[in-house]
């Protein structure tokens, strides 16, 4: 078997003297070009995706839903756009929706298309990222189909984007699926196929990166700039800058990065997030990550850092979501909790929550912070788990409602963003789960799961089984071939208050363990060893803004529970926080309303088709 190379495995031998041939070739010119500047090595690492498994729950039935539905997904729709406009021979059905050409349909009266083959490049992706969890054979096969069919459609000039509404937002997921299919699954051409596709995309792009309120200012039949994405650019640039070690790349990637407008004011504190789109803003905070690890910019570390805070803190509802109609609004304003009153797309979901985990995870690596643990958990459970998936057709889910009265719902067009981004992030789930450091292990999502690795001729392994987040148990079993001196690094959420209890073999630990925090757990471990995290996971209410205080919302640790309704209903402060859990098999917990009628208030990923209200009045 062809050992699968990570990013993890790539940055460790960047400073190792053991390098494998596979970095050996690629490194001399990194190490060489990057003398001037310094690359960071961050504390930690993401696990290979090999490395974890998942045991069964909704995160593994959501990788495996996606895996066996990109899987399974006919090449010939895939690859069609791409035959049409190099005049090819294109057999096999449109794939419909957003995915196919621009134009219209006599046969359904209709128009169609919406950006050509937008999601192919994460297709590839999300099942480069599943053949690295499963090294499923027929997955690699299929990776490979796809790139060589991709590459036999692109010419030296990229004619596929001339006239093309939006060049960089598409080229960015193609350079992802193309590094990936070399990353992940070893793909022979797929970087050769991203070196020929970045120069021939050079002429489609603006010179710079391009904030929207440049675009709107450019003259009117510049129409192949409006809305494009080109902030987004430069993590994929600096990642196949790492891959190869080319210097355009580097070039092309801090060419990219949006730092007059974006970067800049923010790595100083200013809050330019109002008015932005928000998915591929909080997306571009990975771009200013990619600067910081691959070129030591603090000021990018800085942007990122205080573009997350401000998220978090002026843009997030109770769920972990943000951006209602795919916005950010003015801080202050109460703009979010207006929003529960005007839209219904309140968090586009697949797509935010794929950003929000790359950011977090990011964020973690390089700061061993456990808030964005938390934040990342938060998203995870009351947001991307509770999404539809995808159906045969192309049908998704796109946004979550929070309005007064809401709602899931299908999204309107086949094959949206969203559909590209979900199977990337259900296959991200493996690697978001432990992190590891030079002295241990970090366990950061609760979640029946294994994760195994080498160490010096060992072979190490930590098994979770919890139900969490339905349960306040985690139990670690642990494994390995000799006993071992590391640390054992548990996140203790910082709702989790009063005190969080860890044991080590049936014996607390004396130390005190703090929420908010990884709690370190240094000794020999040795085969068969035990440890149990108990914790606290009060009901507390939070409301939607300081405009709304009485507009809130009922959580339980890391889930918030939505209150199953036909209208919003509303509570005496007390009785909400009183709520009990439901006397039966679900999840469900109940709670008083004022008019003395009991209301279950129900996780985000238990709901179906009953309507909801996220946030509940407090009666005054
Ligand atoms: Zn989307």
């Amino acid at each position: 078997m062809i050992p699968r190379v990570s990013r993890r495995t790539f940055l460790k031998t960047a400073t190792a003297t053991t390098a494998a041939s596979y970095a050996a070739r690629v490194l001399p010119a990194w190490a060489a070009v990057d003398r001037g500047s310094v690359a960071i090595s961050p504390p930690l690492n993401t696990f290979a995706y090999s490395e974890v498994e998942l045991f069964d729950g909704p995160m593994k039935s959501q990788f495996e839903q996606n895996h066996a539905r990109f899987l399974n997904l006919d090449d010939d729709r895939l690859l069609k756009v791409f035959r049409q406009v190099a005049g090819l021979p294109a057999p096999g059905e449109d794939m419909g929706g957003w995915y196919d050409l621009n134009g219209f349909s006599l046969e359904r009266n209709d128009f169609h298309g919406f950006i050509a083959g937008h999601t192919f490049g994460q297709y590839v992706s999300g099942l480069a990222r599943a053949y690295a969890v499963t090294g499923s054979e027929p997955t690699r096969a299929k990776i490979n189909r796809l790139v060589k069919g991709y590459s036999e459609t692109l010419d030296p000039k990229a004619k596929f984007f001339a006239d093309y509404r939006l060049p960089a937002y598409t080229y960015d997921k193609l350079s992802c699926g193309l590094i990936d299919a070399h990353e992940f699954a070893r793909d022979p051409v797929a970087m050769d196929v991203h070196e020929k596709l970045t120069h021939a995309i050079v002429p489609y792009l603006p010179e710079k990166a391009l904030s929207r309120q440049e675009q709107r200012s450019r003259p009117h039949e510049d129409t192949s700039f409006t809305w494009d994405e080109t902030y987004t650019l430069p993590e994929n640039l600096f990642l196949a800058y790492q891959r190869s070690g080319k210097q355009f790349y580097r070039d092309m990637a801090t060419r990219f990065l949006e730092d007059d407008t974006y970067f800049g004011p923010l790595s100083e504190g200013n809050n330019v997030l109002p008015f932005e789109h928000a998915y591929s803003h909080v997306n571009a905070f990975s771009s200013a990550m990619q600067s910081y690890i691959t070129l030591g910019s603090e000021k990018h570390l800085r942007a990122a850092k205080n573009g997350f805070e401000m998220l978090v803190n002026t843009q997030s509802f109770a769920t972990g979501g943000w951006g209602p109609n795919e916005a950010f609004g003015e801080p202050g304003t109460g703009q979010l909790g207006d929003s529960l009153a005007l839209t219904h797309a309140s968090f586009e979901t697949p797509c935010g929550a794929y950003g929000h985990f790359k950011i977090t995870r990011y964020l973690l690596r390089v700061t061993k912070d456990a808030q964005y643990g938390d934040s990342m958990e938060r998203v995870l459970y009351n947001t991307i788990l509770g999404a539809w998936p995808i159906q045969a057709d192309g049908t998704s889910f796109y946004y979550s409602d929070y309005a007064t009265n809401g709602k899931k719902v299908w999204y309107g067009q086949k094959w949206p963003c969203c559909s590209g981004t979900f199977p990337q992030l259900a296959a991200d789930y493996h690697i978001s789960t432990y992190l590891r450091s030079a002295d241990g292990v970090y366990v950061n999502l609760f979640t029946p799961s294994r994760v195994q690795w080498n160490d010096g001729g060992g072979h190490y392994g930590l098994k979770q089984e919890t139900k969490y987040p339905f349960d306040n148990k985690i139990q670690i079993q642990v494994s390995g071939s000799h006993a071992k001196d590391y640390t054992l690094y548990l996140r203790i959420p910082s709702w989790a208050s009063p005190a969080p209890v860890i044991s080590v073999n049936g014996r607390r630990v004396s130390d005190p363990v703090q929420p908010g925090t990884f709690a370190a757990i240094r000794r020999p471990w040795k085969d068969g060893d035990r440890v149990e995290l108990e914790l606290a996971m009060p009901l507390r209410l939070e409301p939607v803004d300081r405009n709304h205080p009485n507009l809130v919302a009922l959580l339980q640790g890391p889930l918030a529970l939505f209150a199953v309704a036909d209208s919003q209903p509303s509570f005496d402060r007390n009785a909400l926080l009183q709520a009990k859990a439901a006397n039966n098999a679900t999840s469900d917990w109940v709670a008083t309303s004022a008019n003395g009628s009991n209301v279950t208030m129900r996780p985000f990923m238990n709901i179906d088709k009953e309507s909801y209200s996220t946030y509940v009045l407090l009666k005054t």
